[in-house]
């Protein structure tokens, strides 16, 4: 196989063996659908409680509160529209979040917040938005990690917030880039309701958790046999769910060397670009951010080019999120940041994971550096 570089792992995280080894199964022998009867089906749902018992624990919740959803899109569209539609009002969140979240809110008439210009909630605007909007906040959606530049929400401020001044509202977060850097049970201490997806915790794409808090009203999303207790039909996919829980189980336990060990490589790669590259800058400080995030701005090039020499040479990088048609469009994070279009056209996303190695950041630094230096010659010849 042809030796790539990943620095990608916002978009996806390669799966852990372990994960890919206990699916196996419930493709195979155990197939059963575990909403039957029989002794196969049986099965089947004992290994899905046991998945939903696992995650529950690591997530900080009860099993009676996690719903198994078909991705992380579909839990945040769950919360955010089936709150609305079961208690009215309206939905609130922050501009930089990911448009799984700001599409429902937007479509829902809901208000958006702005940021700071480290991509966190604006808690001055968010204070005054809530106190305008009284009792008619009914959900409020904060991002735990910013998908675009790594920035960590401080939810422990947000949630004394809304508590203090919209305390009928549910408090959710998108919590999808969160759990490879943070522990779930902190954020689900100050949280009504959780979203993440298996993909971006080392498992397999498909599988979506939401996590409804006891008072939590909100009506389902897709409607059909009643499964998750009638909070979202259809049949479970067993196999990713067992995937997910052990996904999830790897995650937590490797945390903290992992966080340590990533830092670093992040570390060495930025200080490194930016010491052989003029005219590159951070957008947002490491401190505020996750380990795995390096997020860049390089001056007189166009990231779409970057990224297009980078493809060439094995890397793999992304420029804003990974979207559906592939192309590029202006980053709605960096706008909303206060980063002018033309340093936005240079924004490069260099996600590092559980995966990364010490090798895989030599040989991104070399294509980096020969790459930028390749387009800035082209330009002041052309
Ligand atoms: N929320 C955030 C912050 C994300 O990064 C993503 C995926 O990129 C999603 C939601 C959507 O998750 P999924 O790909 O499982 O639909």
């Amino acid at each position: 196989m042809e030796r790539v570089t990943y620095l990608d792992h916002a978009a996806t995280t390669p799966m852990y063996r372990e994960s890919i080894e206990a699916m196996l199964p419930y493709f195979d022998v155990e197939y059963a659908n575990p909403s039957g009867s029989h002794r196969a089906a049986r099965r089947a749902r004992r290994a899905l409680d046991e998945a939903r018992d696992q995650i529950a624990d690591l997530i900080g919740v009860t099993p009676g509160e996690v719903v198994f959803t078909g991705c992380g899109t579909e839990s945040d569209n769950t919360l955010i529209t089936g709150v609305v539609e079961r208690v009215g009002g309206r939905p609130v969140c922050s501009a930089a979040e990911h448009h799984a979240v700001l599409h429902p809110v937007e479509h829902s008439g809901g208000v958006v917040v702005g940021v700071d210009p480290t991509g966190a909630i604006d808690l001055e605007r968010l204070e005054s938005t809530l106190a305008d909007m009284g009792s008619t906040a009914t959900v409020v959606s904060v991002m735990a990690v910013n998908n675009e530049v790594g920035t960590i929400t401080d939810l422990v401020a947000v949630s004394e917030m809304v508590r203090r001044l919209a305390p009928q509202a549910v408090l959710h977060t998108d919590a999808v880039q969160a759990p490879m850097w943070l522990d779930l049970r902190e954020i689900s201490q100050v949280v009504d309701s959780m979203s993440l997806s298996a993909h971006k915790f080392g498992g397999p794409k498909g599988v979506g958790i939401l996590t409804l808090g006891p008072t939590v009203e909100c009506a389902p999303l897709i409607l059909g046999g009643g499964q998750e207790r009638d909070r979202r039909s259809g049949t479970h996919n067993v196999a990713g769910i067992v995937g997910a829980a052990t996904a999830l189980g790897l995650t937590d336990r490797d945390r903290s060397v992992g966080v340590e060990r990533v830092a670093g490589l992040r570390n060495r790669l930025v200080d490194i670009l930016i010491g052989e590259i003029d005219g590159v800058r951070e957008t947002v400080p490491r401190h505020r951010k996750i380990a795995g995030g390096a997020h860049l701005v390089i001056d007189g090039v166009e990231s779409e080019a970057l990224l297009f020499l980078l493809d060439e040479r094995g890397v793999c990088a992304s420029a804003a999120s990974a979207c559906a048609s592939g192309a590029m469009d202006p980053s709605h994070v960096l706008a909303a940041m206060g980063i002018d279009t033309a340093s936005a056209s240079g924004a490069v996303r260099l996600s590092l994971g559980h995966t990364t190695t010490d090798a895989d950041i030599d040989r991104a630094i070399e294509a980096i550096v020969d790459s930028v230096g390749r387009l800035r010659r082209g330009r002041s010849c052309g």
